[in-house]
């Protein structure tokens, strides 16, 4: 084997649009959403180690400003990629998993599921397995909605649960100013009060916006800033009140579009530039309301490997 450790650098996401359809049988509603990858990223750290306790087969580490919330038990979602991985490929060293989290913890940026990414893209590596990029995007889907995205990156159309993956025809590079929260919100919860508020509302089949396609074929930012939509953000709104003026504030400001992202709490602002974007950050920090506003642009390439 000639590595001893490889890093992938595997990005966070934003919806531009997410439309939630009637619940499934399953417990899952059928989405239609359109993904873009964004330039706040985590990198995974693999690394074989010469551990020999069996129930130590995998350690994980995190680094991060507020870890907190992160578990680094087989909870983890980047412990349940390596077993995954492990047990179809017949796998058998112990590893070390560090994972240094840019992505905001339970904000609507799919961390955990980048985290699991990584780890699929770093295993592949690792041990030379030679897997094609779709069929680590479906062994991702085996964990999580959002991990086939976190491996594919750029624009895409996710439907089913997010995890049927279409490459979106997009132009352009956008610039992002994302409003972060210090308390996550529980994706579930989210879901759960969006059931609640559409209480006897006939729900029709989850349909990708004709609109904001055309935005991004056309590199429009400022036609993608009015077509921004997100089907849960009532319910995020409903759970955290405080977004709305979040968002009132952000559009007051003069974003293009503003939008809670997935299922929140980040809200997510489309600038029309950097410059734009570096004013919108000074203006939503300067408010009050926020207390960390970052920068970002998008799209960007999915999990990759930068180092072994
Ligand atoms: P999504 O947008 O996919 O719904 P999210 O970005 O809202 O996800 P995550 O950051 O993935 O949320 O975290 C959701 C929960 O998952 C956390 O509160 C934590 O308990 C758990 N979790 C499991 N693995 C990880 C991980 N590697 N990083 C962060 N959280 C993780």
């Amino acid at each position: 084997m000639a590595d001893h450790y490889v890093t992938v650098r595997v990005p966070g996401k934003v919806n531009l649009q997410l439309s939630v359809g009637p619940k499934r049988s399953d417990g899952f509603h059928e989405i239609a959403t359109v993904f873009q990858a964004v330039s706040l990223f985590d990198d995974v750290k693999v690394t074989l180690t010469d551990e020999t306790d069996r129930d130590q087969r995998f350690s994980i580490e995190i680094k991060a400003d507020h870890p907190h919330g992160i578990p680094t038990d087989k909870s983890n979602l980047a412990y349940v990629a390596a077993e995954l991985m492990y047990k179809k490929f017949d796998l058998d060293d112990a590893l070390n998993i560090s994972i240094n989290k840019s992505i905001p913890v339970a904000g609507g940026m799919a961390g955990g599921s980048a985290n699991a990414a990584g780890v699929i893209v770093a295993l592949d590596a690792l041990f030379s397995l030679g897997l094609s990029r779709t069929e680590m995007e479906e062994i991702g889907s085996e964990i999580g909605s959002d991990v086939p995205f976190s491996i594919a990156g750029g624009t895409a159309i996710g439907t089913g649960r997010g995890e049927q993956l279409t490459p979106a025809l997009a132009r352009g590079s956008y610039s992002w100013v994302f409003a972060l929260s210090s308390n996550g919100l529980s994706t579930p919860a989210v879901y759960g009060e969006c059931d609640r508020l559409r209480e006897g509302m006939e729900i029709s089949s989850p349909q990708v916006s004709e609109s904001l396609m055309h935005a991004l074929r056309s590199a429009d930012a400022k036609a993608l800033g009015k077509a921004l939509q997100n089907d849960l953000q009532p319910a995020a709104c409903s759970i955290r009140p405080a977004l709305r003026l979040i968002l009132d504030v952000g559009m007051d400001y003069g974003a293009l579009g503003g939008i809670v992202s997935g299922s929140g709490p980040t809200v997510a602002f489309l600038a029309e530039d950097e410059d734009h974007a570096l004013d919108l950050v000074v203006a939503l920090t300067s408010s009050g309301v926020v207390g960390n506003v970052v920068r970002a642009s998008g799209p960007v390439v999915g999990a990759t490997v930068i180092d072994r």
